[in-house]
């Protein structure tokens, strides 16, 4: 089912958006050579709780029977493309990490992703950074009433493989709020389904996941961390938004 929000229930989306904006705003100021992943972890659950809020991640089931998952945040670096585990991983010049951060606040979710790079990173890993941000921002563009969900997926789809990157397949974007997880499911590359039409109240966690390489990916041995086969690096990008009459608005923002 989807759920339209009341302006009261998308006020209190706001501010549990606002946490996780917290967290990547002062994990991008963190994120250097010699940190480790275990320790932007840590921070990130202390930011979390300090404003009264849940890390909706830390002890979520595993959809592939591992154990749940430990982290506050979801930390993936290089070719990992999402759900890496935090843990004793130093950073080095060079990489780049996706942090993936959720926080549940008057019980209503807040879900944001970013790739940050460390230090001093190639050109091309630059570039795929600021591609992945603009493919979310198409996608965006696209989240107005009357639209349908596959105008999202396939402005996200064009722009990335436009570029020369493609696309995740095996993960989506979703509908979010009392839920992490709500419908509709919100594919980045176009399917056969248009998938329902948008309404204002709607609100969505739309998230490429773009890679240098193929699309295709795997699960690790720990049964969450993904990784592209080839290797190659990927990048996420997302935003909790909704769709309203004055057009799509960020909601995991700083106010
Ligand atoms: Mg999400």
């Amino acid at each position: 089912m989807i759920t339209l929000k009341s302006q009261r229930e998308l006020d209190k989306m706001r501010r549990a958006g606002e946490v996780v904006a917290k967290v990547h705003q002062r994990l991008s100021e963190l994120i250097q050579p010699g940190i480790t992943t275990i320790e932007l972890d840590r921070i990130a659950e202390e930011i979390i709780r300090s404003c009264g809020a849940i890390p909706s991640f830390k002890g979520f089931p595993c959809a592939y029977g591992g154990i749940d998952f430990p982290g506050s945040i979801c930390t993936s670096i290089n070719d990992q493309v999402i759900h890496g585990i935090p843990g004793n991983i130093v950073l080095k010049e060079g990489d780049i990490v996706s942090v993936d951060a959720g926080a549940i606040l008057d019980g209503y979710h807040g879900d944001a992703a970013r790739t940050f790079p460390v230090g001093k990173v190639s050109e091309e890993a630059r570039a795929l950074i600021y591609h992945t941000e603009e493919a979310f921002r198409r996608g965006m563009e696209k989240a107005v009433e009357g639209n349908r969900v596959v105008d999202i997926s396939i402005a996200i789809q064009q722009y990335a493989e436009s570029q020369g990157y493609s696309v995740v397949r095996d993960f989506v974007g979703h509908g979010i709020g009392t839920q992490m997880h709500e419908e509709p499911q919100i594919p980045n590359y176009k399917t056969q389904e248009r998938g329902p039409r948008l309404s204002n109240g709607m609100t969505l966690a739309i998230e490429p996941m773009i890679n240098m390489g193929t699309w295709q990916v795997k699960v690790l041995k720990d049964n969450w961390t993904v990784v592209t086969v080839d290797g190659k690096l990927s990048a996420h990008y997302e935003n909790t938004i909704a769709v309203t009459p004055n057009g799509p608005e960020i909601l995991t923002r700083l106010y």
